[in-house]
């Protein structure tokens, strides 16, 4: 059955799941305004903005299905292409994903454990909040921030001023500072008849605001943990009419977990499941979307994933690495930029370690 897929978006994301489609037959091509997006070395390309109609007109008259590979697509952008073609995950899902204060608003609503958190316009409310959720806390812009970007945490009053300063004016949430046992990630995905998968829970390492490293299935989450958070991503996707993947990421404190916040999209802790699961989240992505029975989202062994931030590894290095693959997205190494990834699989979590040490070794090795 032919099908093609438009894509809003051209990035790494993007290119693994036409990397994905191109097995099951599916066509894919991505709406990206650069010149040369990653995906565009694997799939089509239509070049515009995301409000650039005519390139949006062109998209929805080539795919029968629309989907996106990041959430900052403009919601109207998404409303005006599901006019014209099926557009999953629906827009209301990017809707609530865009801003930190609605997506948090949407989790309490749903009952799902949040960190305390409280809206900020104005520097009477910032520091009204303060005094209420105390310090250490957590600024964010409520919009665009992605990566670490757009947040400064507060430890002391001459922190607040200078957060303030840097982000003061624009709209704002913030949170309370969670001294978190260790960050987990739940990626579940859902067709439209409504038939619901989960991966196991992931264990993720971040540095400097970006994911550094997941460990995949996340070890003694024991099977309260991961049914809870399975709970959580069927009410969230339940309530949303969900099509397709979507992550949930959390702060394990003790028993609890806490929602830190959520991707309508397939999700960088979920990249190890090309290799470590019996189905990726990419391909399921794309089963979901055509409305196609999911695959099983079974872990096969154990898996760590290393993001590669802007620098080129030595390829006969890494690939002689034992159980190791290596993801290369074709972009240009750049400070902070995500330029591919690599998986370590092993049949034992003990020969997955012993992997992740060799890794680190390597790694080191690499070139600023
Ligand atoms: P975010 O962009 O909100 O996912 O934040 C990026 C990273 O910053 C998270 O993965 C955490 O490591 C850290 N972080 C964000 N918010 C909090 C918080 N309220 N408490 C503790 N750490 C946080």
């Amino acid at each position: 059955m032919s099908m093609n897929i438009g894509i809003l978006g051209g990035g790494q994301l993007g290119r693994m799941i036409a990397l994905a489609a191109a097995p099951l037959g599916v066509r894919t091509a991505v709406l990206d305004p650069s010149d040369d997006p990653c995906a565009a070395q694997v799939c089509k390309h239509f070049r515009g903005e995301f409000d650039n109609y005519a390139a949006l007109y062109e998209l929805a008259k080539w795919a029968d299905i629309v989907t996106y590979e990041f959430e900052n697509v403009p919601v109207e952008t998404a409303r005006w292409l599901e006019e014209r073609v099926p557009v999953f995950p629906r827009p209301e899902a990017l809707e609530v994903c865009q801003d930190r204060l609605t997506e948090k608003n949407f989790f309490r609503k749903l009952g799902i454990p949040t960190p305390p958190f409280a809206a900020i316009d104005t520097r009477e409310q910032f520091d009204a909040a303060i005094r209420d959720i105390g310090l250490p806390a957590v600024l964010k812009t409520r919009r665009f921030g992605y990566d670490g970007k757009g947040q400064f945490i507060i430890r002391t009053k001459a922190d607040a001023e200078q957060a303030w300063t840097m982000l003061g004016g624009r709209p704002l949430i913030l949170e309370g500072f969670v001294e978190f046992d260790r960050e987990l990630s739940i990626i579940a995905v859902r067709e439209p008849m409504g038939a619901i998968a989960y991966y196991p829970l992931v264990e993720n390492e971040h540095r400097d605001g970006m994911l550094y490293r997941s460990l995949a299935p996340a070890a003694n989450t024991g099977e309260e943990l991961t049914e809870r958070a399975a709970e959580y991503a069927v009410q969230v996707m339940t309530e949303l009419d969900y099509v397709g993947v979507l992550a949930i990421e959390w702060f394990q404190d003790g028993p609890r977990l806490l929602a830190n916040e959520m991707a309508p999209r397939v999700h960088n802790s979920g990249h190890w499941t090309i290799e470590g699961a019996v189905t990726s989240q990419f391909e399921n992505h794309v089963r979901a979307i055509c409305g196609w029975p999911l695959g099983s989202t079974a872990a096969v062994g154990h898996s760590a994933l290393f993001n590669l931030i802007g620098e080129k590894p030595d390829w006969p290095t890494v690939l002689a690495l034992p159980g190791s693959h290596l993801h290369w997205y074709g972009k240009y190494p750049r400070d902070r930029r995500k330029v591919g990834h690599v998986t370590l699989t092993a049949a034992t979590a003990e020969a997955r370690d012993s992997a992740i040490e060799s890794w680190e070794v390597e790694s080191r090795k690499i070139p600023e």
